[in-house]
């Protein structure tokens, strides 16, 4: 996604080297990744968005609901723990998460210059964590009309194959429609994250046209992205970040 002064990218991994479930640019600090590898991503990150490593902020993810707004940089690091959502006001400080499947979301309000990302796997889809980040970035000066969404690289309904209990969380918490609860596979179900967010953005008066769904499957491409559900969770992630330049 590309508006004036601002961007938005997920990465890809680049060299994949087979049988290495970290090959290629991983940014991830917490799936058992080495450090010295992590750091290097992260360097060359920095240099390609002309940033000082300070204003690189990536949270710990724990798949809750926790949004943190990135309001000074440096930005400690403990206000990062059991993160899965940032917002920031600020210009050229690169907020981004990490997903191998999930999904990952991007939040421009151009008008106002506020921009937010999010993880949202299928627990933060159920407890709308996409609502959740629209929400402190209107705290944050936002207006409902201005906030464009994207989707980054995903999981999608063909391959996210899921046990009925998860189904049964998704129905539990008003996700009904047969574009999220893909029921002709069988003989277990499916689940098209990528939608049941698009819904849960609408509800909350994010316009339709403002929503854009992810044009890659994270699973279906293993050259280019992580995927969890081929690798392993002890793999590396696909970055997703947002940036405003400075003008
Ligand atoms: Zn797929």
């Amino acid at each position: 996604m590309t508006l004036p002064g601002m961007i938005a990218i997920s990465t890809c991994r680049g060299c994949v080297v087979e049988g290495d479930s970290y090959s290629g640019f991983n940014a991830c600090h917490y799936t058992g990744d080495d450090m010295m590898h992590i750091e290097a991503s992260r360097s060359l990150l920095c240099d390609e968005l002309g940033i000082g490593r300070e204003a690189l902020i990536i949270p710990r993810q724990t798949h809750s609901l926790n949004v943190a707004v990135v309001d000074s940089i440096p930005f400690s690091a403990e206000r990062l723990e059991n993160i899965d959502a940032l917002v920031t006001t600020l210009s050229g400080v690169a907020i981004a998460i990490n997903t191998a499947d999930c999904v990952p979301l991007v939040f421009a309000d151009e008008v106002n210059k506020v921009i937010g990302v999010a993880h949202s796997g299928w627990k933060g889809t159920v407890g709308r964590i996409a609502s959740k980040t629209v929400n402190t970035m209107l705290q944050c000066g936002a207006s409902l009309l201005h906030i464009k969404v994207a989707m980054g690289p995903c999981i999608c309904g063909d391959c996210f194959e899921v046990g009925h209990e998860v189904v049964e969380q998704f129905e539990k918490n008003g996700f009904h429609s047969p574009q999220v609860i893909l029921n002709q596979y069988q003989p277990r179900p499916h689940i098209d994250l990528p939608q049941a967010c698009r819904q849960a953005l609408l509800e909350i008066g994010i316009r339709d046209e403002n929503i854009t769904l992810p044009t890659d499957c994270s699973r279906c491409n293993p050259q280019k992205f992580f995927s969890a559900r081929r690798l392993g969770i002890n793999s590396g992630r696909t970055l997703t970040i947002a940036i405003t330049h400075k003008a």
